[in-house]
């Protein structure tokens, strides 16, 4: 289990997270047809591959912070809708906390929060809404709670993709109140959440990454 974040690991997180949403594209795109337009797994296919790129193995010395924040920003540029505009803004607000060279459990606790503050300044959505906040804000709290137990980034990164999967699988059983899927109402009982699936299998990502990296 890594201890701590470099500009390696940090690219393993996206290249990680891509190759998972890359191989269930067609699922995000079944669920978000039940509930919105379809879309969903090829915008996801594309902001993916975006912030694989900018995270990628570092030739360029940029440090964590910018490199996050140009990811965001170039996710916030694909022309997706919805989802796209706040992944961007999830991924460049974590660069909006110091991370230094290396983060460790603490400070990547700073940036996840600070990568959920800007979301939640641009959306209404709230968990129990039936979006990616289901997965999203418990994945973010339960990686704080660890960070605060003193658990190591692996570690908690593990938590946090635990509570990110049991929001989305929870969204089941909500009634979409935000996005296209709110007019959904009552017809999108039983299916999840596009939007939380792919939260999660990000969260997913970033967790496989943290453990399959050997310390060094
Ligand atoms: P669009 O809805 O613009 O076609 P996508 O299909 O890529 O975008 O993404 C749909 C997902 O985006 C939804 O499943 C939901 O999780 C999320 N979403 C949509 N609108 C909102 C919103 N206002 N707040 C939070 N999440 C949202
Ligand atoms: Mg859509």
């Amino acid at each position: 289990m890594m201890e701590t974040v470099s500009r390696i690991e940090l690219g393993k997180m996206f290249a990680e997270a891509a190759q998972l949403i890359r191989s269930q594209n067609e699922t995000l795109s079944r669920l978000d047809s039940q509930c919105g337009d379809g879309d969903h797994g090829t915008t996801m296919m594309q902001a993916m591959e975006m912030l694989e790129k900018a995270t990628a193995t570092p030739v360029d010395g940029r440090s964590l912070n910018e490199t996050l924040r140009e990811a965001g920003w170039n996710v916030m540029g694909v022309d997706g809708g919805a989802s796209s505009a706040l992944l961007g803004s999830f991924i460049a607000g974590m660069g909006d906390a110091e991370l230094g060279a290396t983060a460790d459990c603490a400070a990547m606790a700073r940036s996840l929060k600070a990568g959920l503050q800007s979301v939640l300044k641009r959306t209404k959505a709230r968990p129990g809404d039936k979006t990616m906040m289901d997965a999203l804000v418990p994945a973010v709290e339960t990686f704080d709670a660890a960070a605060a137990r003193g658990a190591g980034v692996g570690e908690a990164m593990e938590h946090a993709a635990a509570a990110a999967e049991a929001g989305a699988t929870s969204t089941k059983n909500l009634i979409a109140r935000h996005g296209r899927a709110k007019y959904l109402g009552d017809k999108t009982l039983g299916y999840a959440d596009a939007g939380a699936t792919s939260m999660a299998l990000l969260f997913r990502g970033f967790s496989v990454a943290l453990s399959n990296t050997q310390e060094n």
